[in-house]
């Protein structure tokens, strides 16, 4: 049992936002350090930048991944524990966690379509928003519900980012930096940091 990253919750097939979009299939491999998630399966999240076309009512991957457990707690640990803090006061205080547990424990057929098309911090319809990030935790081919899965929008990340330390920021910085080599032109949207690890 991995207390950070539970896999005791129900489990459903993985829905097609949390897929690899580039193969239509579960994620494959750790974008860190290639470890193979499928076979035999292993926990990992994965985590998404989506921008929505409101005019055609079309949502685009602009980033999307999946992480390993090991090297989803390596990243963790380099947040500094004042913004831990503030990440946690900020959620604990905009998010109701025992309706969201009592619903996935205690309904047969949790309802995993809303948990991906609403803020859970404003809880707002994603289709109102321009961008938003979607973080889940999933084993193999299964979707693992608790926490996970859920979706902040842009507005709520830009609240949260806020609260970080320089610290925290520099190190998230260096991670997409080194392990993702994003182009210059994504620079703006990286402003808003992910998501996965809160
Ligand atoms: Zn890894």
């Amino acid at each position: 049992m991995n207390e950070m990253w539970p896999l005791d919750g129900h489990r459903v097939e993985i829905p097609e936002l949390v897929k690899d979009e580039e193969t239509g299939k579960p994620f494959a491999h750790c974008r860190i350090c290639e470890l193979d998630l499928q076979s035999p399966p292993k926990p990992y999240m994965v985590e998404k930048v989506i921008r929505r076309n409101k005019e055609l009512g079309l949502n685009e991957v602009l980033f999307g991944y999946a992480i390993c457990l090991d090297c989803a707690g390596d990243m963790r640990s380099q947040i500094s524990k004042e913004s831990m803090l503030a990440i946690q006061q900020f959620i604990s205080q905009r998010v109701d966690f025992q309706a969201r547990i009592m619903e996935v424990f205690e309904q047969d057929f949790p309802d995993v379509d809303r948990h991906l098309s609403t803020c859970m911090i404003t809880g707002n319809s994603i289709k109102e928003e321009g961008e938003y990030q979607i973080a889940a935790l999933c084993e193999g081919d299964s979707l693992v519900l608790g926490l996970w899965p859920y979706v902040v929008s842009s507005t709520a990340i830009a609240e949260l980012s806020g609260l970080l330390s320089n610290e925290t920021l520099g190190h998230m910085d260096d991670f997409y930096g080194q392990n993702f080599g994003l182009p210059p032109e994504w620079a703006d949207l990286f402003k808003e940091k992910p998501v996965f690890w809160l």
